[in-house]
């Protein structure tokens, strides 16, 4: 059935289907619904489909572009950077600002290596913790995402421990346990002699924005301290997004190694494994590689040590700000399933909503099997049809671009969206 609001896309999508999988360049992407959208500009807090409609944007290129499209201060840095040439596979002195930037933000974080991806970063900071460690079993926990390598890529679901996607080594992941995030008992049940890593995201916000209990993450703290096991903070959302200082600045608990990426870069593709040098000795000292043919690419260096600057230098404006627009979308979905009665909920943390229908809470990861995921595509979808745009599983991050005017806008089209999916 063709919609006529979307013809160009639906147009497009054909044509893409033939010679990409599935349309789309990575799969989550094809998910949307009524379809894909293939975006000809955008500005601001706003997309602009191929068809002419405008969007109010709350996936963000799913999560770098906290300055929203196009930021004047990022694109000046690269525009600058490029007018130098494309300097790729060298050294450039703005890989040493960046670092130092990261390490006056992030205190826990005074020595960078740089990737590309934070799938690759994951896989380093891994590599880091065996090889610091000599220990092998990592500690991952269900529904956390730390990126797609063999390495990690499980239990992303909460009905499926194993691995993600067909096509994966299981054996790659024979030395990672899956626990149940929030439960120490669980965690101190192991015996810490064989556990070289406790990875996790600080707030759970790919399983559905939740923030941890600070008991927990306390606990987790002092555990992996008092056993040598490296604990890893995946910030590759919650960095420099729910604070300048990240996560980690947020609840008040350092790790030992930090992953960043998403909105380090600012829309460019940069991934930071950071820590102490004692973390990233094995890097000095030549046993842990670090490759990479585009790492520390000159045009994302730049962008990032802008975006860096941006956020730090107007942090106070830019942080609440997020954050109080983030609340009031969730504030209005929970409104809106009380006085309706329809099943639908919203969890917050920090400057990151997630949607759900079929449901009227989701406190804790627990109650995701409540959750239902076709329904929660159908009130995107929904949302999609009148002017918003959100990560197709519900997802919504807020940035510095968004006004007051896209938040009424917001919450207009909630409200008409959650009347369609009752
Ligand atoms: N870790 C987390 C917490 C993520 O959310 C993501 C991406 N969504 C990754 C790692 C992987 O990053 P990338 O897509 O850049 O490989």
């Amino acid at each position: 059935m063709s919609d006529p609001r979307f013809t160009r896309s639906a147009d497009y999508r054909a044509r893409a289907s033939k010679v990409l999988p599935r349309g789309v360049s990575s799969s989550p992407r094809a998910t949307q619904r009524p379809m894909p959208l293939a975006i000809a500009h955008a500005e601001g807090a706003r997309v602009t489909d191929i068809d002419g409609r405008t969007y109010v944007d709350y996936a963000l290129g799913y999560g770098p572009l906290i300055l929203g499209h196009n930021p004047a201060p990022v694109l000046d840095a690269v525009r600058r950077e490029l007018s130098r040439g494309l300097r790729v596979g060298g050294i450039t002195t703005g890989e040493a600002d960046l670092a130092e930037r990261i390490a006056s933000m992030m205190p826990s974080c005074a020595m960078s290596a740089f990737v590309s991806t934070g799938t690759e970063g994951a896989q380093l900071a891994l590599r880091l913790a065996r090889a610091v460690t000599g220990k092998l079993t990592v500690v991952k926990f269900r529904c956390h995402y730390h990126g797609w390598s063999d390495a990690i890529h499980l239990a992303t679901d909460p009905a499926e421990d194993g691995p993600s996607t067909a096509g994966q080594d299981p054996d790659a992941l024979r030395h990672v346990i899956v626990l149940d995030w929030g439960s120490l008992e669980a965690l101190c049940a192991l015996d810490p002699r064989e556990v070289a890593a406790v990875i996790m995201e600080p707030a759970a916000i790919n399983a559905g924005c939740f923030e941890p209990r600070s008991r927990f993450l306390r606990g987790v703290r002092e555990w992996t301290k008092a056993n040598g096991v490296v604990l890893i903070f995946d910030e590759v959302i919650t960095g420099f997004r729910m604070a300048p200082g990240g996560a980690q600045a947020r609840y008040g608990v350092d790790a030992d190694l930090t992953v960043l990426g998403k909105a380090l870069g600012a829309g460019m593709p940069i991934s930071a494994v950071s820590g102490s040098e004692a973390m990233l000795t094995p890097i000095i000292e030549g046993t842990v590689s670090q490759r990479g043919t585009f790492n520390g690419h000159p045009l994302s260096v730049a962008a990032a040590n802008a975006c860096l600057d941006h956020l730090a230098g107007n942090a106070g404006d830019i942080y609440p700000r997020m954050e109080a627009y983030a609340r009031t979308i969730a504030l209005h979905v929970r409104d809106a399933a009380q006085r309706t009665g329809a099943e639908v909920a919203a969890n917050q943390a920090g400057p990151c909503v997630q949607l759900f229908a079929g449901t009227r809470a989701v406190p804790a990861l627990r109650d995701l099997a409540s959750v239902d995921k076709e329904r929660t595509l159908d009130l995107t979808g929904a949302l999609l049809a009148r002017g918003v745009a959100t990560l197709p599983r519900g997802m919504m991050y807020l940035s510095a671009a968004h006004t007051e005017s896209d938040i009424d806008a917001t919450l207009a089209a909630l409200t008409e969206a959650i009347e369609t999916i009752r």
